[in-house]
């Protein structure tokens, strides 16, 4: 029976120079196939020129190098691009290159599917049927930061962990990944331009806090009301929003970094006064921004956009008190790739 080759990328730089001292070579060969591998990002041993032919035979039996594969690239008549990307097991995520004038923003996935049950993603449907390796995410970013240069005649300038998944459900993966993408052996990229977005898990953000992250929080909160919440977010139920101040207030004594508030305003669910009043009170806990983004239809009756004059009321509440609000326009969505609407048509 053959035995299934490891991921060399899973190896850290040291285990990679472990293994050439273990076969006879010198150390410093395993940081000329560290570079490759992430600075250079080959696909194949037989790319790793200056390595000797038997060198590479050696690692060739040895390991594998599961790159993604861009399976699909739509592009959206807004310029958004969706790649649909085939894992070397045959599962599918996504990813989208979001242009503006001035930047493009890389939305990436954590995890095939989603364990969360929010009633109005598209990927909760999915279920969860893995978390994506380190490699995983960072291909990711490869391939858009290559089709941002293509495209728009610049580098990825930003990253966002609001594609498929809850990042912090794969919590070292994810680590891992940002780690490689703003370490100068990977991309090189400021922290402080990549962003995580999470539904809200209190012991995973004071986490967060205790490693000392440089990059932004982003938390999807759609409600204030542990009810409303509760039913739109069903696994929140077990994360009252008590918990949940608790744990960005922890966030913010420790780093200091503003955090970002994620709300859809939905007909019925949360467009009255009650739910502005509580959203208005959440904000004061934490210096923090909301972004009211535009809900993304998922073929579903239950859940549809609330009139702007819902949307006004947040805006208003919100400025008397001094919050930055911003209103996120859809993007990608004629081709499936706005918030939310990341499910694999394709797959
Ligand atoms: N699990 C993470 C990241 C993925 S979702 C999180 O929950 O933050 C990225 C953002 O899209 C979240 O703010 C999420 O609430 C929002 N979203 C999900 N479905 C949506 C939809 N149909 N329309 C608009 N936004 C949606």
């Amino acid at each position: 029976m053959e035995i299934e080759k490891k991921d060399i990328r899973a190896l850290s730089k040291e285990q990679l120079r472990d293994f050439f001292v273990a076969n006879g070579d010198k150390s410093f060969r395993g940081n000329q196939v560290y570079e490759w591998l992430w600075s250079k990002g080959a696909h194949s041993f037989d790319d790793m020129t200056n390595l000797a032919k038997g060198t590479r035979g050696m690692l060739e039996s040895n390991f594998v190098i599961n790159h993604i594969k861009v399976d699909t690239m739509q592009r959206s008549e807004d310029g958004t691009v969706k790649n649909a990307l085939r894992l070397h097991d045959g599962l599918v995520v996504e990813s989208v290159l979001i242009p503006t004038k001035t930047r493009t923003t890389a939305c990436v996935s954590s995890q095939v599917g989603c364990s969360l049950d929010c009633n109005f993603c598209a990927t909760a449907r999915l279920k969860r049927m893995r978390n994506l390796e380190p490699a995983e995410i960072y291909d990711q970013v490869i391939a858009i930061d290559r089709e941002s240069k293509l495209y728009y005649n610049h580098p990825l300038s930003n990253i966002v962990f609001m594609g498929m998944g809850e990042p912090l459900m794969n919590y070292n993966n994810v680590m891992k990944a940002i780690e490689m993408i703003t370490s100068e052996e990977g991309l090189g990229m400021s922290p402080k331009r990549i962003m995580v977005s999470t539904s809200g898990i209190p012991k995973m953000i004071k986490k967060l806090a205790d490693d000392d992250v440089k990059f932004k929080l982003a938390v999807s909160l759609h409600s204030a009301i542990d009810e409303i919440r509760a039913r739109i977010m069903p696994f929140s139920a077990n994360f009252p929003l008590a918990d949940l101040r608790e744990s960005l207030e922890y966030w913010y004594r420790k780093t200091k970094s503003k955090v970002s508030y994620e709300y859809v305003v939905w007909k019925g669910i949360n467009d009255n006064q009650e739910s502005v009043d509580a959203l208005v009170k959440f904000c004061k806990y934490v210096p923090c921004k909301v972004n009211l983004i535009e809900y993304n239809p998922i073929d579903d009756g239950e859940f549809q956009q609330a009139s702007e004059e819902a949307t006004n009321a947040y805006i208003k509440g919100l400025q008397s008190i001094g919050v930055v609000v911003k209103v996120r326009r859809s993007r990608g969505k004629d081709i499936d790739a706005a918030c939310g609407q990341l499910a694999n048509k394709e797959a």
